[in-house]
């Protein structure tokens, strides 16, 4: 039961939920003040160091193309969509970690596509999907089709899965590291684990998104990190060199 269910189908919302997720949750951020006691960088940096401007902006938002169905779908037991969930989370970190890796050991692929993301050196909300079309076809339809496909998920928990990494991409590219932030609480891969792969110390580390640091981990990738307060406010997010 799910408060959509007698006005669009799972498959409409599959499509259409994370576009308008991913504006309203990064239109939040937008509005918030500049909060200067919690960034990772500071307004200036912002200006300086970003190579592309807000106003110009495309974004290219997963999606999957959905058909109309009538017959009923028996959705699964909660414990198996939460296990469908994790599963997702698993293969689209997967996917993301080679794709993206990938992206920076390509040259041509780095120059061409990947490196229209990483104009954004200081991230924030709204250019979490600051990408290449290209780059939104290889790691955000594709990752996001192996996963529904791999994971098994009904359309229904596809909705939910899609909505939480469009937030969880958000967040990780807020520049704010906001007190009780559930996902930094949770997550390892979080703001500060990201925006060291924005750095130019962290370039060739943190390539795994949205949800876990594991591939780093295992692949020798992993850049640590600690958080140090600024006299003048906020944090710097400082790669620990091994
Ligand atoms: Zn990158
Ligand atoms: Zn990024």
């Amino acid at each position: 039961m799910v408060f959509w269910e007698d006005y669009v189908s799972d498959e409409a919302m599959g499509t259409y939920a994370p576009i308008v997720v991913y504006w309203l949750y990064a239109g939040f951020y937008q509005l918030l003040p500049p909060l200067d006691n919690y960034r990772l960088h500071t307004r200036k940096e912002e200006e300086e160091k970003n190579t592309m401007a807000f106003s110009g902006e495309r974004c290219f938002v997963v999606q999957k193309s959905g058909r109309k169905q009538k017959r009923i779908i028996v959705q699964p037991s909660i414990t198996v969509q939460v296990l469908q969930i994790i599963v997702a989370m698993f293969v689209m970190d997967t996917w993301q970690y080679f794709v993206h890796r990938y992206m920076h050991q390509n040259k041509f692929l780095y120059r061409h596509v990947h490196s229209q993301h990483h104009k954004l050196v200081v991230s924030y909300a709204i250019g979490a999907l600051y990408n290449h079309l290209v780059e939104g076809l290889l790691l955000d339809t594709f990752g996001g089709a192996m996963s529904f496909l791999v994971s098994r998920l009904t359309a229904r928990t596809a909705v939910l899965f899609f909505c939480f990494a469009v937030i969880k991409t958000v967040d990780d590219h807020s520049g704010l590291w906001l007190p009780g932030n559930v996902f930094h609480i949770f997550f390892q891969n979080n703001t500060a684990y990201h925006d060291i792969h924005h750095q130019l110390q962290g370039f060739k580390y943190n390539y795994s998104q949205p949800f876990f640091p594991i591939w780093n981990k295992f692949l020798g990738t992993y850049m640590p990190y600690r958080l140090v307060k600024q006299s003048g406010g906020g944090f710097e997010a400082r790669a620990k060199k091994n």
